[in-house]
């Protein structure tokens, strides 16, 4: 068989993108650096085992597949993406594309696309969402590159995605980074979400008194309404389910230390850099390194004691109205940083298809994406989606409930760094006239800095000058 295109990389994400591509009907040429794997995939890929073309060198792999090839490189971040790429050039000739389909900082892309473009060789590199089951059985798909490297395999990426309503959840979003930098901002949303829900959690459970079961029972309903989304959905499991050795809660078995790959921060970086603050991000991503602080945390708690407050009285419509506000905020932050993005990198990107092709497959697929999409269709005021008029009603509706689960959480002591992110935005960007004249008035009084006069052209000084 001549195979349509090549993977490297049979992990965890590959293997399950090789099975979706061969199921699709498309011969795929698969290589593993350790090739035991190969022969184990091939021998658990039952009657898709006639598409997948086994490689044990890269040598093979680039000679199976029928040029202009393209290539899915799908191993570990980082340094073996560089190696394996170093490896597969100069096997390749002109017009041929590699696909970095990890988790890649954005600017590493950019940079390897411009030097293998001098070469001849196309580079795409693409944001893959959804986990092991999701590259399985349709993930979503933010791909950057050139369009012309992009068409040859677009049926093939088109074919292995999430559907939501017939409409494919993969899309060129722009050239050389752009789908690298959608993801990473897709994966910094998702910090946000998951924060915020830890949060709730935290309030139910710590300030409620509730158990997990009835906390999932919570997540449940919530799941069925307006806060619709794979993450409340998955959280209702998790709270739901029983350790079988001990008997308890699944979740009171597991360390309160949160992992994190980086992409979270690399959203934070990247925000800083355009002159931006995703502070509800970075809320999740400030909670996840407390977090792995348990020693810190254990000795706070012997020092101070732990929450001794007045309980939240927060009734579970109120919460869930401010999850919903909360996120709301959350999300608008990420659709302005990639505003920013595509304006700084000449990038173009159509922020509702974003939306689109977030609605299915990925991690943070949810009904709030669909409306975020259509919000976006008719064109947000001052590139907020806070101020979409969809948007009217549940912030308005929800922003008392966010002040309430702030104020709760502040008494009761209880910590709720994403809420009160969030809460901090809204007030912000609701303030006609803040206090940084006064932050101008210091600056040129000190530095002699200088500061816009209201009314006024040119720069002006302060009396303290005269
Ligand atoms: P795994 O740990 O399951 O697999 C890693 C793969 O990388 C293996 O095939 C391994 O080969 C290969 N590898 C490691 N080092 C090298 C090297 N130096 N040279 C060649 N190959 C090497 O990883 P995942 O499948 O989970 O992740 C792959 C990528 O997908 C990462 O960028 C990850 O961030 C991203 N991703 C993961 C998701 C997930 O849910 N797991 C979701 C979305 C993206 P060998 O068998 O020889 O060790």
């Amino acid at each position: 068989t001549t195979a349509r295109i090549g993977l490297a990389g049979l992990g965890t994400m590959g293997s399950a993108l090789a099975l979706n591509i061969a199921e699709k009907g498309f011969p795929v040429a698969v290589w593993n650096r350790n090739t035991a794997h190969i022969t184990e995939v091939i021998e658990e890929a039952g009657p898709l085992r006639d598409a997948l073309v086994p490689s044990e060198t890269l040598e093979e792999l680039v000679a199976a597949i029928a040029p202009p090839r393209a290539i899915i490189i799908m191993v570990k971040a980082g340094a073996p993406v560089f190696e394996t790429i170093e490896k597969l050039v100069p096997l390749l000739d002109e017009g041929d594309t590699l696909i970095d389909a990890g988790n890649a900082d954005f600017n590493d892309t950019r940079a390897t696309e411009k030097r293998l473009r001098e070469k001849g060789i196309h580079f795409i590199g693409m944001g893959v969402s959804g986990g092991e089951d999701g590259a399985r059985h349709g993930p979503s798909i933010m791909v950057g590159g050139d369009a012309s490297a992009y068409e040859p395999i677009r049926d093939i990426i088109e074919a292995i995605a999430a559907t939501y309503e017939g409409d494919p959840c993969a899309a060129r979003l722009g050239p050389d980074g752009a789908g690298h930098f959608v993801k990473t901002v897709h994966n910094g949303i998702e910090y946000a979400d998951m924060e915020l829900i830890a949060e709730a959690y935290g309030l139910m459970r710590k300030g409620q008194g509730k158990s997990p079961a009835e906390i999932a029972e919570v997540f449940g309903r919530w799941n069925g309404g307006r806060l619709q989304s794979y993450l409340c959905e998955i959280t209702e499991k998790v709270l739901s389910a029983t350790d079988p050795e001990t008997g308890k809660p699944a979740v009171d078995v597991i360390v309160d230390e949160a992992g994190q790959k980086g992409t979270g921060r690399w959203t934070l970086i990247e925000a800083l850099k355009l002159g931006q603050s995703a502070s509800t991000i970075e809320a999740a991503v400030a909670a996840r390194s407390w977090s792995a602080m348990s020693g810190l945390r254990g000795e706070g708690s012997k020092v101070f004691g732990e929450a001794d407050g007045p309980a939240p009285t927060l009734p579970e419509d109120d919460l869930g109205r401010a999850l919903l506000a909360a996120r709301i905020l959350a999300y608008g932050q990420g659709f302005l940083l990639l505003k920013a993005a595509s304006d700084e990198f000449g990038w173009d990107i159509d922020l509702a298809r974003v939306a689109e092709i977030w609605r299915a497959g990925c991690i943070i697929r949810s009904s709030l994406l669909d409306d975020i999409a259509a919000a976006i269709r008719d064109g947000l005021p001052e590139g907020a989606l806070h101020l979409a008029p969809a948007f009217r009603e549940p912030l308005v509706n929800g922003a008392p409930a966010l002040r309430q689960v702030v104020t709760q959480s502040v008494a009761a002591g209880l910590p709720a760094t994403g809420f009160a992110s969030a809460l901090s935005y809204f007030d912000s960007m609701r303030q006609a006239r803040g206090t940084a004249d006064l932050i101008q008035g210091l600056r040129d009084f000190f530095g002699r800095h200088g500061f816009e006069r209201v009314g006024a052209e040119g720069v002006h000084h302060g009396p303290w000058w005269d």
